[in-house]
């Protein structure tokens, strides 16, 4: 192991945040995790398999967490950060313990928030106990290894409504999240696997598989599993009085209206910049779109701020994937390698 004399704080213990972290440690840089919640982790915590090879996700996380429990990696959980600013080339940062650190470096691993599915009135989330969202789906597989509707049952009919909170003019978000269609996928198939019995609807606007392997799972989810595809916005969802949830949308491919009742609804949220993100972007004055971080360039230093020594790493700058953030954080700490070439 090289050693090196140089600290680096990253903000952040998600796959973003540990994956920087743990390349750092390997080039031997004294690296500091500061983490907000009490474990590490992040979303990945409550996620049941992973797209698109139903990896068990528990099983990615004790990798990350295995790698970086690391001798020059110090791990600080339920320990916010307050303040961070750069005079005469230092960082100071002030955390929620009233701690002062002067790192050389920092990386900014703030991550995202799944959007909050109330802002969407008319699906009924909060209102209709068996309107749920993506990330309660995944945290039931993984809890009970099973779907069900708030009294037990397992349902007959389960609907999947796609881009809630994305491609939306009405709450502010025009982008796509990117990630949240093979999710969609990936759980109609899970409900299938575990519940032959139940019928799997997706509503969609365009089925956008964009990754490796995307197409060919939506392709299987139909061929294989059974799952039906509407091509088409729910306008209304309202609960009827057996509890169930009935939906309205038009298929735009047949251009009809189309009524479903469902046992469970399930809503596809999107990713937005998380508190942090959205703090630290806009104090730093390097806010990118919807509170996402901007890098100093997209396509060749997409990793490093416009702030000297301020990297950026995985969904702090906006939607991607588990894969995709991992791959980021490796560029990330090469890029924090490659400063201290110089500086
Ligand atoms: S990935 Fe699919 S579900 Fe997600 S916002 Fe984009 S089009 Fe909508």
């Amino acid at each position: 192991m090289n050693e090196n004399s140089k600290q680096i704080v990253v903000v952040g213990g998600g796959p973003g945040g540990l994956e920087t972290a743990s390349m750092l440690a390997r080039m031997g840089f004294d690296v500091e995790i500061i983490e907000k919640e009490d474990v590490i982790g992040g979303h990945l915590n409550q996620y049941y398999q992973l797209f698109p090879n139903f990896r068990d996700a528990g099983e990615l996380t004790q990798e990350l967490k295995e790698r970086a429990a690391h001798p020059k990696i110090k791990i600080s959980t339920g320990e916010s950060l307050l303040d961070l600013t750069r005079n005469d080339g230092k960082f100071e940062i002030l955390t929620s313990k009233r701690r002062k650190i002067n790192p050389d470096a920092v990386v900014m691993a703030t991550g995202f928030d799944p959007f909050e599915a109330e802002r969407k009135e008319e699906f009924g989330y909060g209102v209709y106990p068996n309107v749920i969202t993506s990330i309660e789906l995944e945290k039931m597989f993984r809890e009970q290894g099973k779907v069900t509707t708030v009294d037990g049952r397992i349902p007959e009919r389960v609907g999947i409504v796609h881009c809630v909170g994305s491609r939306d003019e009405k709450v502010g978000n025009f982008y796509c999240s990117r990630i949240c269609c093979i999710c969609g996928v990936k759980q109609a198939i899970e409900i299938r696997k575990h519940h032959p019995e139940t019928r799997v609807t997706n509503f969609y606007m365009d089925m956008r598989m964009s990754g490796q392997y995307f197409e060919e799972l939506y392709r299987q989810s139909q061929e294989r599993w059974g799952v039906y595809y509407v091509r088409g916005r729910i306008s209304e969802a309202a609960m009827t009085v057996d509890g169930k949830i009935r939906v309205k949308a038009e298929d735009t491919l047949i251009a009809k209206p189309v009524t479903l009742s469902v046992d469970l609804l399930v809503l596809m949220v999107g990713i937005e910049a998380s508190n942090s993100t959205k703090e630290f972007s806009k104090r730093l004055e390097i806010e990118s779109d919807y509170g996402f971080f901007r890098s100093r360039d997209r396509h060749s230093e997409d990793q490093e701020s416009p702030v000297d020594g301020l990297f950026l790493a995985g969904t702090a700058k906006g939607p991607a994937s588990i894969k995709e953030t991992l791959a980021d954080a490796r560029a990330t700490a090469g890029k924090v390698w490659e400063y201290f070439q110089n500086n």
